[in-house]
């Protein structure tokens, strides 16, 4: 049995995860009326067909006449490459909206945090990755990229989990061996128990590399390394996190220039602000992208536009935790490569880059109008922007024929639009989609459909996922 399973998904390269094994084969997607490609060439096309086969898209143009294993009437619909998340937290879904931590500004937000995030396992994992997956594709999102960096001694394989949970509701994920070598007792935030030796760590961020890095083209799964923030880890981790990664050829990700305490830390600390610390180490380079920087001078963001090394922009947890505003202006003028992101869950509360397209447009515009990012400017960043610092121009973050079939659909005809679809390529930003999109496809799969997840059955993983967490909160 096991034989004929293999020849009936023999089209299928093995290589790419199991997700697509139950992807349809074929899928044609007829008479859209508005296609936003972001390609090269900012094409926008009108009524056209979009043709995919094995999870690649073969054609876009006039009367396709394929037949296809799975059609799509989109007559109504304004489609978009999907959403690319460059930065997010997922297990955090389980601690947010908790009142005592509401209006701390990071670091006491952070030690009050571990205490709880101590307690994760492979269920806080999988149901968390399950939960904020499933939003963020509801929302347009079919990339996510998860900087996980706290594992607990005994707590299984965590990113095993969350590969597991990816495949499970069909989303493109690219995870992180993340890390923390300074507890308390080191002048670091967390305790004891949630941090490694450097030793621990390189080996199983090899064996992970090893294990789950997947390199092709379309790739399903990938992993960088991503040790926490420059005041959780020591010099040697970074350092040798930094070698490590480019002997594998993975990526470096962080946060940096978060917020003023980190930047006052590292000066009383090291004697020198975050990113030349950072760049001492190996640590800027077109393989290296950062969470929020938002504390920038000058003359880092010409550091940054010239070794290409690239920002996370994630507004509203900027907001949330007081942080300040991202100089993402100046980084568009410079060149400095920029993509959106959420940030973890319990900084944000919610898992929408939808949301976070609106919210950035209007931030930024609290500054300059004229120099804030335009709303077609800001979908840029969310798909091939987004897709550039995760090392995927090649493969996603736009929709031309040979890339991957990822994208979403929306009703042009739902009331919130009624008198707005003029211009498609910014409307996502300026007016802002806030319910569910109507379809959203993963490597030439349906994961949404009529704005519900279809790959699982979202009651029921609402319902386990809200046991386990209170579980895990003791409340
Ligand atoms: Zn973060």
């Amino acid at each position: 049995r096991g034989a004929k399973h293999v020849l009936f998904v023999s089209n299928w390269p093995v290589s790419s995860g199991i997700a697509r094994c139950f992807a349809v084969s074929t899928l044609l997607i007829r008479n859209i009326r508005t296609l936003v490609s972001c390609d090269d060439h900012n094409t926008v096309y009108e009524n056209v067909d979009l043709y995919a086969e094995d999870g690649f898209i073969r054609a876009i143009g006039k009367n396709l006449p394929q037949q296809a294993d799975k059609v799509i009437d989109a007559r109504h619909m304004l489609c978009y490459p999907g959403l690319v998340n460059t930065h997010h937290h997922l297990y955090q879904i389980f601690s947010r909206n908790l009142p005592e931590v509401q209006n701390m500004e990071l670091f006491d937000w952070l030690r009050a945090l571990y205490e709880i995030w101590k307690n994760l396992d492979e269920d806080v994992i999988r149901l968390s990755t399950l939960t904020g997956l499933g939003e963020l594709m509801k929302h347009g999102c079919t990339t996510c990229f998860d900087h996980h960096y706290v594992f607990p001694a005994g707590a299984g394989d965590l990113i095993g989990a969350q590969f597991a949970a990816a495949d499970e509701i069909g989303a493109r994920m690219y995870a992180s061996r993340g890390s923390m070598d300074l507890s308390k007792k080191d002048g670091g935030l967390p305790p004891d128990s949630v941090v490694q030796t450097v030793d621990e760590i390189l080996s199983d961020s090899a064996r992970i590399i090893e294990r789950y890095h997947d390199k092709s083209f379309g790739a399903m799964h990938r992993v960088a390394l991503a040790p926490c923030s420059p005041f959780s880890v020591s010099a040697d981790l970074l350092r040798e996190s930094a070698v490590l990664a480019r002997q594998y050829g993975v990526r470096l990700h962080t946060h940096l220039c978060e917020t003023k305490d980190e930047e006052a830390f590292m000066l009383a600390r090291e004697g020198v602000r975050p990113l030349e610390y950072m760049e001492n180490l190996g640590w800027t380079g077109d393989d290296v992208w950062f969470a929020h920087g938002i504390h920038f001078n000058d003359e880092e963001l010409r550091v940054l536009a010239k070794t290409r090394t690239g920002v996370a922009h994630c507004p509203i947890s900027n907001m949330k935790l007081s942080s300040g505003i991202a100089r993402i202006p100046e980084m568009l003028s410079l060149g400095v490569p920029v993509g959106l992101a959420v940030d973890g869950s319990a900084s944000n509360d919610g898992s929408s880059l939808m949301e976070e397209l609106r919210v950035s447009y209007l931030l930024h515009r609290l500054n300059s109008s004229k120099a804030a990012p335009s709303g077609y400017e800001l979908l840029k960043m969310a798909t091939r922007g987004s897709a550039a610092i995760l090392g995927r121009s090649d493969d996603i973050g736009s929709l031309a024929v040979g890339k991957c079939c990822d994208l979403f659909l929306i009703d042009s005809r739902r009331l919130e639009l009624v008198g707005a679809c003029f211009d498609s390529k910014s409307v996502l930003a300026t007016v802002g989609v806030r319910g569910a999109v109507d379809y959203t496809v993963v490597q030439g799969r349906v994961t949404v459909e009529q704005g519900h997840l279809v790959t699982v059955d979202e009651e029921s993983l609402a319902r386990e996922a809200e046991e386990k967490c209170r579980a895990y909160l003791n409340r």
